[in-house]
């Protein structure tokens, strides 16, 4: 009768006992590399070891209702199929992205990659997706619904075990007075599932000596969130390197039957960590290096069609009467994707256009960018689309107009820098999908574990390494 019991109550909590728990979870931060690179240490993002700080965190897991969070673990497998059905459909993605490309020279290029793909006639046998679906629980409307889907460098795959341990922990040692129970926060291996389907996909490709390659960006002060990857990665696989854009077009190349060989190693699997938004394109190098990686036989997580397929363009596309049968027969399947789409739009829709000039607090804008900070809220969005209005059609293009959600606000404890605040929150939970095919032959295709973020209920936007959430995990209520 656990679930029950009265939820904790963080009004009632005294600071002292509040202080404790904050030192018990520093120091298990500190002990079980729940850490990220100090933005006061220069050298943080390049040299590991120096310069450390726990990561933004919640104290403690967020209360999150069981049906919802089973809907969420339903539909990932489901999800990861539809990425996979998409990226097979290129005439789909060119004709969806075709405006887009007009007006946003990221997607361009990104397309450009794609079209050479298909003039090659290139195709990937062995497919490997390792996505985060993230979702919002609307409060009006009790339901369940899609923020977006990531198809590349989904982030945190490492941390979401940690911070579900560092709660568990600290449930176990205060749960009594906390009236919870640790066995309510729900197991999360994301960290082996993904580090497995590595593997699986290296031994797919089926070269012993050939390397899983990780493409970082130069300076990452989220890099021991790729490290807890790597290093779950070598207990199944020894051999892994990293490299950077720059990095892949000095020392890379494609031989005439596929193989990439990068810095003299054979590489069998990329998994990209960087490469998903033009700060890691600064030069023509990072894009030749792009190609060449796509030109390769070598598995790329994401190939570019399945990055192009997580892009809000076609979120919203597949949004459309009729879109998602396209891609599905299973009828179930359908109506189990739909009931997580929230209302999205082009901007040639008039009728919406002149709603969310009434109300731009109930729209999110969208341009099609990836890691934070990118979205147009509350009346910037008003002015967005009156500029756009007289700019002309072209632009609107590169824009999605999304239904603004409103999830419950709590009262929860917020830690950053060793130094907890008492804050009115709302939270984003993020399901991991891990799919690995070769041919017709499915290998993987499961949901692989979780992150919650939680964030002051008065910004906008979500990234924790945009510095505007933490990480947190769920309490089962
Ligand atoms: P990104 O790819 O940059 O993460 P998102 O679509 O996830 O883009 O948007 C970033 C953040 O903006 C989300 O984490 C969430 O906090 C907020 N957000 C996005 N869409 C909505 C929405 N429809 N309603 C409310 N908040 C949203
Ligand atoms: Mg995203
Ligand atoms: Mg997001």
């Amino acid at each position: 009768m656990e679930s029950q019991k009265p939820m904790f109550q963080v009004e009632n909590f005294d600071d002292e006992f509040v202080q404790k728990l904050v030192y018990d979870a520093l120091v298990w931060c500190s002990l079980h590399g729940l850490v990220v690179g100090d933005k006061t240490y220069q050298k943080s993002g390049t040299v590991p070891g120096v310069g450390m700080t726990h990561a933004p965190i919640s104290l403690l897991p967020t209360p999150f209702p069981e049906s919802y969070w089973k809907q969420a673990c339903e539909v990932a497998p489901i999800f990861n199929e539809l990425v996979d059905r998409v990226s097979l459909d290129a005439q789909f993605i060119q004709d969806s992205l075709s405006r887009t490309k007009k007006a946003d020279i990221f997607t361009s290029r990104l397309l450009d990659i794609h079209s050479k793909m298909l003039e090659s006639n290139k195709k990937e046998d062995i497919r490997l997706g390792l996505h985060r679906s993230d979702y919002m629980l609307d409060e009006e409307t009790k339901s369940l619904l899609q923020i977006e889907m990531n198809t590349i460098s989904c982030s945190f795959p490492g941390f979401g075990r940690l911070v579900t341990e560092l709660h568990q922990s600290l449930l176990r040692s205060h749960g009594d007075h906390l009236g919870l129970d640790s066995e309510r926060v729900p197991k999360n291996t994301s960290n082996s599932q993904f580090a497995d389907a590595m593997a699986k996909a290296w031994l797919e490709y089926n070269n012993p000596r050939a390397v899983v390659m990780i493409v970082v960006q130069p300076d990452e002060r989220n890099m021991y969130d790729q490290h807890w990857l790597s290093s779950v990665l070598r207990e199944k696989y020894p051999l892994y390197a990293l490299k950077s854009l720059a990095e892949v077009e000095t020392e890379g190349s494609v031989q005439d039957d596929g193989t990439l060989i990068v810095d003299g190693q054979e590489v069998s699997v990329v998994y990209y960590r960087s490469g998903y938004t033009p700060r890691d394109y600064p030069s023509e190098s990072e894009w030749n290096a792009r190609l060449l990686i796509e030109q390769s036989s070598a598995v790329k997580c994401p190939s570019i069609a399945y990055h192009l397929a997580g892009t809000k363009k076609i979120q919203q596309e597949l949004a459309k009467p009729g879109v998602l049968e396209r891609f599905m027969d299973n009828k179930d399947d359908v109506a189990k994707l739909r009931k997580c789409f929230a209302g999205l739009w082009s901007l040639d829709d008039p009728e919406i256009i002149k709603k969310a000039i009434e109300k731009p607090e109930l729209f999110v804008m969208k341009p099609q960018r990836e890691g934070g900070g990118n979205n147009i809220y509350g009346d910037d969005v008003r002015e967005n689309l009156l500029r756009l209005q007289k700019e002309g059609e072209e632009e609107n293009a590169a824009y999605i107009l999304m239904q603004r959600i409103f999830p419950k606000v709590s009262n929860v404890f917020l830690v950053r820098e060793g130094v907890y605040h008492k804050d009115q929150a709302i939270s984003e939970l993020g399901i991991y999908g891990a799919y690995l095919r070769n041919k017709e032959r499915v290998i993987i295709n499961e949901q692989s574990g979780y992150l919650m973020r939680t964030k002051v209920s008065s910004s906008d936007e979500g990234g924790v390494a945009a510095g505007f959430a933490v990480l947190d995990s769920i309490y089962l209520n």
